[in-house]
C-alpha cells in the first residue's frame, strides 16, 4: 500500500516523525485518513524523534494512577521498567497517584529524571477509580505538572515496558490501536451504543477502537480531552448510565470527535496473550495477565 501523501504532509508538520523505509512495512497502514502517521516499527526513524526532543531540552510527563492493591502488585515493576526503556536520555517527571503516598516502592531514579507523589481520595468500586482519573488528571495538567511537562503519557499501571519507549511516540496529540481490535471491522468495535450515554456513537462512526491504557500529547491537548471525558462522565453519572468501557469509551468518543495528531501501533501497548502476529515486531510496553479476582473488590 506505500506511503500515502498525506502522510508525507504529517511528516512536514511533525518532527518527531522521521520517515525512515515508508515502503517496509507493506502489511501494515502507514496513515490514518486524515493524514496522521500511524508508528510502526521499521518506517519511522526514532533518532530522528530523539534528536528533536534533545535538541528542544523539554520535559516530558508520565502518570500513573495506583490505588488500592493495584499499588503492590505492578508499581515497582512498571516504575523500574520504565526507568530503563521510557524516554532515554530525555527529563522525565513521573506523576504517581495513589491514596497510599508512603507505599509507593522507592526506585533509583536516572540523571534528570524526577518522581512526584500525588495524594487521591479512594474510590469504592473499581470503575470509578479507573473514570475518576480523568477529572484528576485535568486538574493536575493544570497545576504543577502542566507546568513542568511539555508533552504528558498517560498510562495503566498494570502494565511493564519491555523496550525502547522513545520521543516517537510524541505528538499535539496520541492515541494508542487497541491490541484486542486493532484488526477488527468497525461494525464490531465495542464502540458505546447507547444513545443516553455522552460517550455514544452510531453504528457508521468511529475510525479506530483506541486503547485506555496509553494517550497523550501536549498539556492543552490534554486539559481538553480530559476535560470533555470529565464532562462526559459527570453527565451519564447524572443520568444513571455507565458506558460500557468507562473512561475508556468517553475517550473514544473524544478522538472520534478531535482526530488524534499520532496514532501508535499495537506494538505500543501489546497483550502477549494475543499470541504471535506477523505485524508485531516489536512490542514496547506489555499487560500484565488480568487478575481481577486478585485486584477488584
Ligand atoms: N486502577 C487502580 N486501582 C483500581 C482500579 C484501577 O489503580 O482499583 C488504575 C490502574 O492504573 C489501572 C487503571 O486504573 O491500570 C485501569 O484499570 P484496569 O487496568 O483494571 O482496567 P483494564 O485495563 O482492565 O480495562
Ligand atoms: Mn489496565
Amino acid at each position: 500500500m506505500g506511503v500515502c501523501p498525506l502522510s508525507r504532509m504529517a511528516l512536514l508538520r511533525d518532527n518527531f516523525t522521521g520517515f525512515l523505509h515508508p515502503w517496509a512495512r507493506p502489511n501494515v497502514l502507514p496513515c490514518t485518513p486524515w493524514g496522521a502517521p500511524i508508528i510502526w516499527d521499521g518506517i519511522f526513524d526514532p533518532d530522528v524523534a530523539q534528536k528533536t526532543a534533545t535538541q528542544q531540552n523539554f520535559t516530558i510527563g508520565l502518570t500513573v494512577f495506583a490505588v488500592g492493591r493495584y499499588l503492590e502488585k505492578y508499581l515497582a515493576r512498571f516504575l523500574e521498567t520504565a526507568e530503563r526503556h521510557f524516554m532515554p536520555g530525555q527529563h522525565v517527571v513521573y506523576y504517581v497517584f495513589t491514596e497510599r503516598p508512603a507505599a509507593v516502592p522507592h526506585v533509583t531514579l536516572g540523571p534528570g529524571r524526577r518522581l512526584r507523589v500525588q495524594r487521591v481520595a479512594r474510590e469504592r468500586r473499581w470503575q470509578d477509580v479507573s473514570m475518576g482519573r480523568m477529572r484528576t488528571l485535568h486538574g493536575a495538567l493544570g497545576g504543577r505538572l502542566g507546568r513542568e511537562a511539555r508533552f504528558v503519557l498517560c498510562m495503566d499501571v498494570d502494565q511493564h515496558f519491555s523496550d525502547a519507549f522513545g520521543p516517537e511516540v510524541l505528538a499535539e496529540s496520541g492515541a494508542q490501536l487497541h491490541a484486542c481490535h486493532y484488526h477488527w471491522p468497525r461494525w464490531l468495535l465495542p464502540f458505546e451504543r447507547d444513545p443516553r450515554s455522552a460517550a455514544a456513537m452510531a453504528s457508521d462512526e468511529g475510525d479506530f477502537y483506541y486503547h485506555a491504557a496509553l494517550f497523550g500529547g501536549s498539556v492543552a491537548a490534554l486539559r481538553r480531552l480530559t476535560a470533555h471525558c470529565a464532562w462526559g462522565l459527570r453527565r451519564d453519572r447524572a443520568r444513571g448510565v455507565e458506558a460500557r468501557w468507562h473512561d475508556e469509551s468517553h475517550l473514544n468518543k473524544f478522538f472520534w470527535l478531535h482526530k488524534p495528531a499520532k496514532v501508535l501501533s499495537p506494538e505500543f501497548c501489546w497483550n502477549p496473550r494475543v499470541g504471535r502476529r506477523a505485524e508485531i515486531r516489536h512490542p514496547r510496553l506489555l499487560w500484565a495477565p488480568k487478575e481481577y479476582s486478585l485486584l477488584r473488590d
